[in-house]
């Protein structure tokens, strides 16, 4: 497989590093091939603003969902962001390694969230879930937490599982791009568990990644199987 992990963490000695780092050489030496997007070495820009186009179609009033499939369609994008709407294009299986930061990524992800996946490129009207444009390709989410697995749950002060807090980038990005992701990798309370825990994930991290190429993706609703209001047409 051809596989890219885009990397966001700014410190070279975390735990995320150690994981990437991992996934990097375990991956390379099952013969798939690599690519990594490691966004703060790269001093990747986090804001999508109108300096991301080379030529605007209305600079009066910039609307961006229209400004950025313009800028796909007519090869107008700052470099940046065509390198890495290049390396998707070319990936298999996508990889996002982050730390859990407020319930949600870090900011310099979710700019490579706004700006990378545009319209035209990653999704358009009609084409979203698993009529996406970046439909056939696999993904999971390599997250950390500061929080125990057990505080992940509905009844505790968290009042949501996992699976919940990770919706909005399994379900809201990449599915919505037709990107199937397969169960995420959690590893809890990195800086609380000890060294052996550590280890212990890292070994269990191993064991998920020998398997990326036939973990099955999570199952959701389908837009081809809804009607005009999209509704499922199975549940009338
Ligand atoms: C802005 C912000 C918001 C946050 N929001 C949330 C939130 O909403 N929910 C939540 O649960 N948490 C939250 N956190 C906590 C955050 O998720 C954790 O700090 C993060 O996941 C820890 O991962 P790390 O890679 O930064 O760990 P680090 O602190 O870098 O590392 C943890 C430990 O692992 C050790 N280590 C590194 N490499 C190895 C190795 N190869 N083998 C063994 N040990 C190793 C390090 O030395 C260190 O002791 C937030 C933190 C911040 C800064």
């Amino acid at each position: 497989m051809k596989v890219l992990i885009v990397y966001a963490h700014p410190e070279p000695r975390s735990f995320n590093s150690a994981m990437k780092e991992l996934a990097i050489s375990l991956l390379k030496g099952q013969g798939h091939e690599v690519k990594i997007s490691d966004l703060y070495e790269m001093n990747f820009k986090a804001s999508l603003g109108r300096n991301d186009f080379l030529g605007l179609t209305n600079s009066d009033h910039v609307n961006y969902v229209t400004e950025l499939k313009s800028a796909y369609e007519k090869q107008k994008f700052t470099d940046d962001i065509g390198k890495e709407q290049e390396k998707l294009l070319w990936a298999d299986f996508i990889i996002l390694q982050y730390p859990l930061w407020w319930f949600s990524v870090p900011a310099i992800l979710k700019g490579w969230f706004d700006r990378v996946l545009a319209t035209g490129f990653a999704w358009d009207f009609g084409r979203m879930y698993d009529t996406g444009l970046l439909a056939g390709k696999k993904a999971m989410l390599s997250v950390t937490t500061g929080g125990l697995q057990a505080i992940y749950a509905p009844d505790t002060p968290h009042g949501w599982d996992i699976n919940q807090v990770l919706y909005p980038v399994n379900h809201g990005v990449l599915y919505f791009c037709g990107i199937q992701p397969t169960p995420p990798f959690v590893a809890y309370a990195v800086f609380q568990v000890g060294d052996e825990v550590r280890k212990q994930y890292l070994q269990e991290y191993k064991q998920r990644l020998l398997t990326l190429d036939t973990a099955t993706p999570i199952s959701y609703n389908r837009l081809s199987d809804c009607d005009e209001n999209f509704k499922l047409k199975s549940v009338k």
